[in-house]
């Protein structure tokens, strides 16, 4: 068995974009090996059930793919270093190192006085663009009881998360020469669609996510400078949350703009677990003093619907996908603490 380090700088070394995890793949295939247990290799995911005996199915999910490198960066991306016992490279902190930690507290967990149940780890591919990973797995993994999310979130868990609605708004309108004036101008028309945008609020809060959220991310309109246009296109992101189905929001975008509002994607739905659940008071309990919370971002939670779900992992979400990303050493041991005892504590709080 590797070392909770070495395994991580191995794993950074390995460069992963989304769509091309084969090398990660085949590292873990090895270290799962030697683990002693039996992977499962389907497409660029990859799973291992470790068996305690009769018990519920508790699931571990983390991603090996990353954002691809970038620019600005100060280190080595690819070397991961350890310098000041910070591990540098991309990929350390969004998940690799959450996925070593995973797979070496499941090691702990079942090396001796194994649960009462079985772990099924999945270590999927495609993360960060949501395609061909945990989604397109499911469906040939037994239903798990449970389930934990590993993303970087300093050990707290997240109880809720919300989801994404992506909307395009056109504005229409007449061109006529600027020289000559007439006209509809669309710029102008959907300048009053992003006024009465920043006007929307959604009452409902909800106990974790608060309300939702809405911004114009983009805007795009007029040819020429002498031409009046006669559409200008703005894209519309949303925040959801459980209070207010996609449905609800769009209703309130049409009522509120005079453009023609379609819905880009409305399928990453905001999810929630019931903070009383026992997944929740594991991993409670694995982080005394830790607080539960609800996360903005998306991750492969949005596929587990249904299922009672944490999202938890070593590393602060703030650091992924930036220049000079890194995990500290003592964060990643912690981590790696922190899942066995969160397996341990789950299986005793599903059986009492
Ligand atoms: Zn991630």
């Amino acid at each position: 068995m590797t070392g909770a380090v070495g395994l991580l700088q191995d794993l950074v070394r390995l460069p992963s974009p989304s769509g091309k995890e084969e090398a990660v793949v085949a590292r873990l295939e090895a270290e799962f090996r030697s683990l002693g247990w039996t992977p499962e290799v389907r497409g660029r995911n990859i799973t291992a059930l470790l068996d305690g005996g009769p018990g519920p199915l508790l699931l571990l999910n983390s991603h090996t793919d990353t954002v691809p490198v970038g620019a600005e960066w100060t280190k080595d991306p690819l070397a991961a270093a350890v310098e000041d016992g910070r591990i540098y490279g991309r990929g350390s902190n969004d998940a690799k190192g959450c996925l070593t930690a995973m797979v070496l507290g499941a090691a702990r967990a079942f090396s001796k006085n194994a649960p009462k149940g079985r772990v099924l780890l999945a270590a999927t591919c495609e993360e960060e663009t949501l395609g061909q990973g945990l989604e397109k797995l499911l469906p040939s993994l037994p239903r798990p009881d449970a389930a934990v999310v590993g993303e970087p979130t300093g050990l707290q868990p997240a109880v809720a998360q919300k989801g994404l609605v992506v909307l395009e708004i056109t504005a229409r309108g007449r061109s006529a020469h600027a020289a000559w004036g007439g006209g509809v101008n669309a710029v102008e028309a959907a300048a009053r669609d992003v006024l009465a945008l920043s006007g929307l609020s959604f009452e409902r809060a909800h106990p974790a996510l608060g309300t939702p959220s809405l911004n114009v991310t983009q805007i795009s309109g007029g040819e020429r400078h002498n031409v009046i246009p006669d559409r200008c296109r703005l894209v519309v992101d949303v925040r959801t949350t459980p209070d207010y189905a996609p449905e609800e929001i769009v209703a309130r975008v049409r009522a509120a703009v005079g453009g023609e509002v379609v819905v880009r994607s409305s399928r990453l739905g905001s999810v929630a677990t019931d903070p009383a659940h026992a997944v929740v008071r594991a991993a409670l309990a694995a982080n005394p003093g830790s607080v539960p919370y609800g996360s903005p971002t998306l991750s492969d939670w949005v596929f587990l619907k249904g299922i009672p779900t944490v999202k938890a992992g070593p590393g602060e979400s703030r650091r992924s996908h930036t220049p000079d990303e890194y995990l500290e050493t003592a964060e990643l041991e912690a981590g790696v603490a922190f899942y066995e005892a969160l397996i341990r504590r789950y299986f005793e709080e599903a059986a009492a």
